[in-house]
Protein backbone atom coordinates (compact mmCIF):
# COMPACT_ATOMS: atom_id res chain seq x y z
CA UNK A 1 0.00 0.00 0.00
CA UNK A 2 0.98 3.47 -0.76
CA UNK A 3 1.06 5.93 2.49
CA UNK A 4 1.01 9.71 1.87
CA UNK A 5 0.47 12.30 4.74
CA UNK A 6 -1.17 15.55 4.75
CA UNK A 7 -0.13 18.38 6.49
CA UNK A 8 -2.71 20.97 6.61
CA UNK A 9 -2.57 24.53 8.34
CA UNK A 10 -2.53 27.96 7.89
CA UNK A 11 0.71 28.14 7.17
CA UNK A 12 1.10 31.61 7.91
CA UNK A 13 4.02 31.37 7.86
CA UNK A 14 5.27 28.03 7.31
CA UNK A 15 8.03 27.81 10.19
CA UNK A 16 10.47 24.73 10.73
CA UNK A 17 8.22 23.33 13.44
CA UNK A 18 6.09 22.26 10.76
CA UNK A 19 8.70 20.76 8.02
CA UNK A 20 10.76 18.84 11.06
CA UNK A 21 7.66 17.24 12.27
CA UNK A 22 6.80 16.31 9.19
CA UNK A 23 10.13 15.26 7.83
CA UNK A 24 10.37 13.11 11.09
CA UNK A 25 7.15 11.57 11.02
CA UNK A 26 7.84 10.72 6.92
CA UNK A 27 10.56 8.71 8.42
CA UNK A 28 8.74 6.87 11.49
CA UNK A 29 5.85 6.16 9.36
CA UNK A 30 7.42 5.03 6.45
CA UNK A 31 5.33 7.47 4.09
CA UNK A 32 5.72 7.91 0.70
CA UNK A 33 5.09 11.36 0.10
CA UNK A 34 4.04 14.19 2.38
CA UNK A 35 1.60 17.07 0.87
CA UNK A 36 1.43 20.16 2.49
CA UNK A 37 -2.11 21.46 1.79
CA UNK A 38 -2.87 25.44 2.80
CA UNK A 39 -6.34 26.27 3.99
CA UNK A 40 -7.74 28.79 2.08
CA UNK A 41 -10.14 30.20 4.84
CA UNK A 42 -9.45 28.00 8.13
CA UNK A 43 -12.79 27.29 9.85
CA UNK A 44 -11.41 27.10 12.67
CA UNK A 45 -9.41 30.13 13.14
CA UNK A 46 -8.86 33.73 12.79
CA UNK A 47 -8.42 34.70 8.68
CA UNK A 48 -4.81 34.08 7.68
CA UNK A 49 -3.41 37.97 7.91
CA UNK A 50 -1.64 37.60 4.09
CA UNK A 51 -3.19 36.36 0.93
CA UNK A 52 -3.39 32.57 0.32
CA UNK A 53 -1.56 33.04 -2.65
CA UNK A 54 1.48 34.71 -0.38
CA UNK A 55 1.51 31.63 1.89
CA UNK A 56 1.35 28.98 -0.74
CA UNK A 57 4.26 30.58 -2.38
CA UNK A 58 6.30 30.55 0.72
CA UNK A 59 5.63 26.91 1.41
CA UNK A 60 6.44 26.37 -1.99
CA UNK A 61 9.86 28.06 -1.22
CA UNK A 62 10.11 25.83 2.40
CA UNK A 63 9.81 22.48 0.86
CA UNK A 64 11.67 23.45 -2.48
CA UNK A 65 14.62 20.03 -2.95
CA UNK A 66 13.05 18.00 -0.71
CA UNK A 67 11.36 15.18 -3.33
CA UNK A 68 9.14 13.67 -0.29
CA UNK A 69 7.05 16.69 -0.11
CA UNK A 70 4.70 18.78 -2.54
CA UNK A 71 1.90 21.67 -2.37
CA UNK A 72 -1.36 20.79 -2.94
CA UNK A 73 -3.55 23.97 -3.97
CA UNK A 74 -7.18 22.30 -3.68
CA UNK A 75 -7.96 23.99 -0.62
CA UNK A 76 -7.37 27.53 -2.51
CA UNK A 77 -9.36 26.70 -5.68
CA UNK A 78 -12.26 26.09 -3.44
CA UNK A 79 -14.88 28.11 -2.69
CA UNK A 80 -15.65 29.04 1.01
CA UNK A 81 -14.34 27.61 4.04
CA UNK A 82 -11.64 24.91 4.05
CA UNK A 83 -12.66 22.08 5.48
CA UNK A 84 -10.62 18.76 5.85
CA UNK A 85 -13.96 16.12 5.00
CA UNK A 86 -14.05 17.72 1.64
CA UNK A 87 -10.46 17.58 1.30
CA UNK A 88 -10.11 14.24 1.87
CA UNK A 89 -13.11 12.97 0.03
CA UNK A 90 -11.47 15.01 -3.17
CA UNK A 91 -8.49 13.22 -2.67
CA UNK A 92 -10.15 10.21 -2.31
CA UNK A 93 -11.68 9.78 -6.07
CA UNK A 94 -8.88 10.88 -7.44
CA UNK A 95 -6.67 7.93 -5.79
CA UNK A 96 -6.92 4.61 -5.83
CA UNK A 97 -7.95 1.82 -2.80
CA UNK A 98 -4.39 0.86 -2.11
CA UNK A 99 -3.92 4.30 -0.36
CA UNK A 100 -3.55 5.04 3.14
CA UNK A 101 -4.24 8.48 3.77
CA UNK A 102 -2.83 9.82 7.10
CA UNK A 103 -3.49 13.01 8.62
CA UNK A 104 -0.59 14.94 10.18
CA UNK A 105 -1.37 17.05 13.39
CA UNK A 106 0.13 18.75 16.52
CA UNK A 107 -1.78 17.83 19.86
CA UNK A 108 -3.25 21.73 19.44
CA UNK A 109 -5.34 21.05 16.73
CA UNK A 110 -6.57 17.96 18.28
CA UNK A 111 -7.93 19.26 21.20
CA UNK A 112 -10.73 21.01 19.29
CA UNK A 113 -11.15 18.02 16.27
CA UNK A 114 -14.50 17.57 17.52
CA UNK A 115 -15.50 20.83 16.51
CA UNK A 116 -14.40 19.84 12.73
CA UNK A 117 -16.94 20.01 10.07
CA UNK A 118 -18.34 15.91 10.51
CA UNK A 119 -15.24 14.73 12.62
CA UNK A 120 -16.60 11.19 12.98
CA UNK A 121 -16.86 10.92 8.84
CA UNK A 122 -12.91 11.90 8.95
CA UNK A 123 -11.52 9.03 10.22
CA UNK A 124 -13.17 6.50 7.72
CA UNK A 125 -11.59 8.60 5.05
CA UNK A 126 -7.95 8.30 6.88
CA UNK A 127 -6.38 8.04 9.75
CA UNK A 128 -4.57 10.34 11.79
CA UNK A 129 -1.13 10.91 13.33
CA UNK A 130 -0.70 12.89 16.59
CA UNK A 131 2.47 14.94 17.36
CA UNK A 132 2.58 16.73 20.98
CA UNK A 133 3.60 20.33 20.67
CA UNK A 134 5.63 21.89 23.22
CA UNK A 135 3.64 23.45 25.96
CA UNK A 136 4.86 27.00 27.29
CA UNK A 137 3.08 29.82 28.88
CA UNK A 138 1.95 31.96 26.12
CA UNK A 139 0.19 28.55 25.41
CA UNK A 140 -0.60 26.55 28.30
CA UNK A 141 -1.34 22.90 28.03
CA UNK A 142 -4.49 22.08 26.17
CA UNK A 143 -7.32 19.57 28.41
CA UNK A 144 -8.65 16.93 25.32
CA UNK A 145 -12.37 17.14 25.85
CA UNK A 146 -13.56 13.86 27.31
CA UNK A 147 -15.24 12.85 23.70
CA UNK A 148 -11.90 13.53 21.96
CA UNK A 149 -10.30 10.57 25.04
CA UNK A 150 -12.53 8.40 24.03
CA UNK A 151 -12.62 8.78 20.40
CA UNK A 152 -8.56 8.31 20.78
CA UNK A 153 -9.17 5.48 23.03
CA UNK A 154 -11.54 3.66 19.77
CA UNK A 155 -9.02 4.04 16.98
CA UNK A 156 -5.61 3.65 19.05
CA UNK A 157 -3.34 1.71 16.58
CA UNK A 158 -1.57 -0.53 18.72
CA UNK A 159 0.99 -0.76 16.15
CA UNK A 160 1.71 1.93 13.53
CA UNK A 161 2.36 -0.54 10.91
CA UNK A 162 -1.69 -0.79 11.04
CA UNK A 163 -1.77 2.73 9.27
CA UNK A 164 0.37 1.45 6.61
CA UNK A 165 -1.40 -1.63 6.15
CA UNK A 166 -5.02 -0.17 6.00
CA UNK A 167 -7.04 3.11 4.58
CA UNK A 168 -8.37 4.60 7.45
CA UNK A 169 -9.51 4.27 11.04
CA UNK A 170 -6.62 4.26 13.02
CA UNK A 171 -4.93 7.29 15.51
CA UNK A 172 -1.23 6.77 16.18
CA UNK A 173 0.60 9.23 18.58
CA UNK A 174 4.38 10.13 17.40
CA UNK A 175 7.13 12.07 19.36
CA UNK A 176 9.28 13.91 17.44
CA UNK A 177 11.74 16.94 18.41
CA UNK A 178 9.98 19.48 20.50
CA UNK A 179 10.32 22.56 18.60
CA UNK A 180 8.46 25.77 20.09
CA UNK A 181 8.00 27.56 17.11
CA UNK A 182 4.49 29.06 16.21
CA UNK A 183 3.44 30.99 12.90
CA UNK A 184 1.94 33.20 15.82
CA UNK A 185 4.81 34.22 17.33
CA UNK A 186 7.07 34.96 14.23
CA UNK A 187 3.98 37.06 12.95
CA UNK A 188 4.81 38.96 16.42
CA UNK A 189 8.81 39.20 15.92
CA UNK A 190 8.03 40.93 12.71
CA UNK A 191 5.72 43.25 13.80
CA UNK A 192 8.36 44.05 16.12
CA UNK A 193 11.31 44.24 13.71
CA UNK A 194 12.82 41.42 15.35
CA UNK A 195 15.09 38.82 13.28
CA UNK A 196 13.38 35.35 12.37
CA UNK A 197 16.05 33.90 10.85
CA UNK A 198 16.97 29.48 11.71
CA UNK A 199 12.96 29.37 12.71
CA UNK A 200 12.36 28.83 8.50
CA UNK A 201 14.37 28.36 5.67
CA UNK A 202 16.04 31.96 4.34
CA UNK A 203 13.89 31.18 1.23
CA UNK A 204 10.84 31.95 3.35
CA UNK A 205 12.92 34.58 5.55
CA UNK A 206 13.90 36.30 1.91
CA UNK A 207 10.36 35.73 0.51
CA UNK A 208 8.69 37.61 3.72
CA UNK A 209 11.16 41.21 3.30
CA UNK A 210 11.03 41.03 -0.45
CA UNK A 211 7.42 41.30 -0.16
CA UNK A 212 7.22 43.57 3.07
CA UNK A 213 5.10 40.79 4.72
CA UNK A 214 3.65 40.87 8.73
CA UNK A 215 4.94 44.26 9.02
CA UNK A 216 3.26 46.38 11.73
P1 LIG B 1 -0.53 29.89 14.47
O1 LIG B 1 0.53 30.24 15.48
O2 LIG B 1 -0.86 30.98 13.50
O3 LIG B 1 -1.76 29.30 15.14
P2 LIG B 1 0.86 27.40 13.77
O4 LIG B 1 2.29 27.70 13.97
O5 LIG B 1 0.14 26.61 14.83
O6 LIG B 1 0.06 28.75 13.50
P3 LIG B 1 -0.54 26.07 11.60
O7 LIG B 1 -0.33 26.37 10.15
O8 LIG B 1 -1.81 26.46 12.18
O9 LIG B 1 0.74 26.71 12.38
O10 LIG B 1 -0.26 24.54 11.89
C1 LIG B 1 -0.53 23.48 10.99
C2 LIG B 1 -0.31 22.16 11.70
O11 LIG B 1 1.07 22.05 12.10
C3 LIG B 1 -1.15 21.97 12.98
O12 LIG B 1 -1.55 20.61 13.05
C4 LIG B 1 -0.16 22.30 14.07
O13 LIG B 1 -0.49 21.65 15.29
C5 LIG B 1 1.15 21.80 13.50
N1 LIG B 1 2.30 22.53 14.03
C6 LIG B 1 2.53 23.86 13.94
N2 LIG B 1 3.67 24.19 14.56
C7 LIG B 1 4.19 23.05 15.06
C8 LIG B 1 5.38 22.75 15.84
N3 LIG B 1 6.22 23.69 16.24
N4 LIG B 1 5.60 21.46 16.18
C9 LIG B 1 4.71 20.49 15.80
N5 LIG B 1 3.59 20.71 15.08
C10 LIG B 1 3.32 21.97 14.71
Amino acid sequence: MKAIGLLGGTFDPIHFGHLRMAQELAGALKLHEIRFIPAAIPPHKANPSISAKNRAAMVNLAIANNPLFSLDERELNRRGPSYTIDTLQSLRDELDSETSLILLMGSDAFTKFNTWQRWHDIIELCHIALVQRPVNLASPKEILPKILETFLQDHYAEDSIDLLTTQAGFITMQKVTALDISATQIRTSLQQKQSVRYLMPDSVVDYIRVHRLYEA
